[in-house]
């Protein structure tokens, strides 16, 4: 068997070699660089290759052991900078010139500090930690983008650190493990550094944290270096910021996924509680009914995205309480799965014909359950995506969405919780489409979409209500706090510089906030108040939210 700590480390002294093994070559580089400068004083060009030199040996040599390197190259780069506006370049001191170089060759000849790399490269062996959920963490050494990225994340409710060196990520990771990372694939290391420093991220391979690439190269040899390093995405300079965010939102979200709910409705209560065992052990959410009479309300309470049923049950049989549950237009499309050690092919195919979608054999082994639930809910899960989400933006649907505030609506009612009903347009919507175009004007919607979701908490309902507008439900929260919540969310969207074509342009929101109480349990009533309020929020100027006035 592979020992992977045994590998992680054995890659790492291999980048590490490879380095040493370079930078005699480098140095030869950097003397002859020096050399040209001093035949042709004032040559911009050999200044230009000089500078470039020891700026990239600064940056790398201590990541590979070669802290001093690293240090004195640094000493040397400030010195060269003061020349960088290349108008006396004449003035630079020979001098300093030769004897710092003297010292670096003296350094590399030193060779690295081998235990400070092996202190480095044990850091990559930890087993993985849990991932702090909206934290993202940037390497590359283009610092200027490096900081718009995170600028731009910032929007979008992340929190991003910036890394340059990396010791200091591989250091960070290991501390506070991020969500995500992302990697400028060309470093001042080489060409592919970045990927080799995708590899060794602790769980990297095994996907524990996603890694997307950004680069220059658009190439095959580059493309599957980083798959290869295990990166998830590649993206190319310039960066297409929309893009890039919303493919860490799905990166995210996909190894956020909620685990699915079964309800096992069987009357042998320990062959109940096995069946349960055994989908809770692959990490699924279990519920038991030994009664069939409790149906119905159990389904509504615990919404299963799947039913095993057993068929033979005193008092009604499984086939007899499918029925049951299918006359409820609600529940139609659950899928139900018969359990029973009846064979008999004409018992099987009625099972099916009353609704139920397939038929296991008692008794059935662990692995078979686990892969045929798994299957199905899947399935159920994807389908109802489609039916109850809206298809540009992923939110739910306007009569989803009604239907959540008559849910939410009741449970505020039974707990004495208030409840707020938001309604929110996008500000002179028509000049954004008349100006940049429909797709551009989609982008919009999509970014409203995801700034939505990202800044709400998970109790928080948001649907996509029409065209440019959308509603949010707001359960168990202070009238006061849902209005500020809304405003900052308001004035951060509309901060938020959408690109196109190498302009930017920034869009704001309209709101109104509609609460229960004063607003009495009523779905209409609520929606109404609500959408004054928005009207009332676009007749005082718009980008501004209101509240709805229940005396009025
Ligand atoms: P106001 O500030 O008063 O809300 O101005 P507005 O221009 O946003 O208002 P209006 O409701 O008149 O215009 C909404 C526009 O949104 C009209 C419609 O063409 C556009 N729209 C609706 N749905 C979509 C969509 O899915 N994509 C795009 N690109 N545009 C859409
Ligand atoms: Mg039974
Ligand atoms: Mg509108
Ligand atoms: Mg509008």
């Amino acid at each position: 068997m592979i020992d992977l700590t045994q590998l992680k480390t054995a890659k790492w002294q291999a980048l590490q070699e490879n380095y040493s093994e370079q930078l005699p070559k480098r140095l030869q580089m950097i003397h002859a660089s020096w050399a040209q400068l001093q035949k042709e004083a004032g040559h911009v060009q050999a200044f230009d290759e000089l500078y470039r030199q020891i700026h990239s040996l600064a940056g790398s040599a201590a990541t590979f052991g070669y802290r001093q390197v690293s240090e004195q190259a640094r000493l040397l780069e400030e010195y060269l900078s003061k020349f960088q506006d290349q108008t006396e370049l004449e003035s630079i001191d020979g001098a300093v010139i030769t004897s710092s170089l003297g010292q670096l060759t003296a350094l590399i000849e030193q060779g690295p500090d081998v235990s400070r790399l092996l202190e480095v490269a044990h850091h990559n062996l930890s087993v993985s930690r849990p991932t702090t959920e909206r934290l993202i963490y940037i390497f590359g050494d283009d610092t200027p983008l490096a900081d718009e990225i995170a600028k731009q994340f910032h929007y979008f409710g992340y929190e991003v650190l910036v890394f340059s060196t990396m010791e200091q990520a591989i250091g960070a990771v290991e501390k506070r493990p991020p969500a995500a990372m992302i990697v400028d694939i060309q470093l001042h290391e080489g060409p592919l550094v970045g990927t080799e420093f995708a590899k060794l991220l602790p769980g990297a391979t095994s996907g524990h944290i996603p890694i997307v690439c950004i680069s220059t190269r658009d190439d095959w040899a580059a493309r599957l270096a980083a798959v290869r390093a295990g990166v998830l995405a590649y993206f190319i300079k310039p960066l297409e910021f929309p893009a890039l965010v919303e493919r860490l939102d799905l990166l995210l979200t996909q190894s956020q996924e909620e685990p699915y709910r079964i309800l096992i409705v069987e009357d042998a209560e320990l062959l109940a509680q096995h069946y349960a065992q055994v989908l809770t052990d692959v990490g699924m959410v279990t519920e038991v009914a030994i009664d069939p009479s409790t149906l119905l309300e159990r389904i509504s309470a615990f919404r299963p995205e799947l039913i095993l049923m057993d068929v033979y049950m005193p008092g009604c049989s499984g086939i007899e309480a499918v029925q049951v549950i299918r006359q409820k237009t609600n529940y139609d499309n659950v899928p139900i799965v018969f359990l029973s050690t009846e064979n008999a092919l004409k018992k099987q195919l009625s099972a099916l014909r009353f609704g139920g979608d397939d038929f296991l054999e008692k008794p059935i082994d662990d692995d078979h359950l686990v892969a045929a639930v798994i299957i199905r809910a899947q399935r159920f899960r994807e389908l109802r995506k489609l039916i109850v989400r809206d298809g540009l933006t992923g939110l739910l649907n306007h009569i989803e969405l009604k239907l959540e505030l008559e849910r939410e609506l009741a449970r505020a009612s039974r707990s004495a919780m208030p409840l707020a009903f938001v309604m929110l347009d996008i500000d002179h919507f028509k000049a954004v489409n008349d100006s940049y175009g429909h797709l551009v004007g989609d982008a919009v919607i999509k970014s409203l979409a995801r700034f939505l979701s990202q800044r709400l908490r998970k109790s928080d309902i948001v649907g996509r209500y029409g065209g440019e507008e959308f509603a949010i439900v707001m359960p168990d929260m202070p009238i006061e706090q849902v209005e500020k919540i809304i405003d900052q969310i308001r004035l951060d969207f509309s901060q938020i510089p959408h690109a196109h074509d190498g302009y930017s342009f920034n869009v704001s929101f309209s709101a109104g906030i509609a609460t229960v109480p004063p607003y009495p349990i009523d779905v209409d009533e609520l929606i109404n108040a609500a959408d004054e309020a928005m009207y009332r929020a676009k007749q005082d100027g718009r980008n501004r939210v209101c509240l709805a006035n229940a005396s009025a």
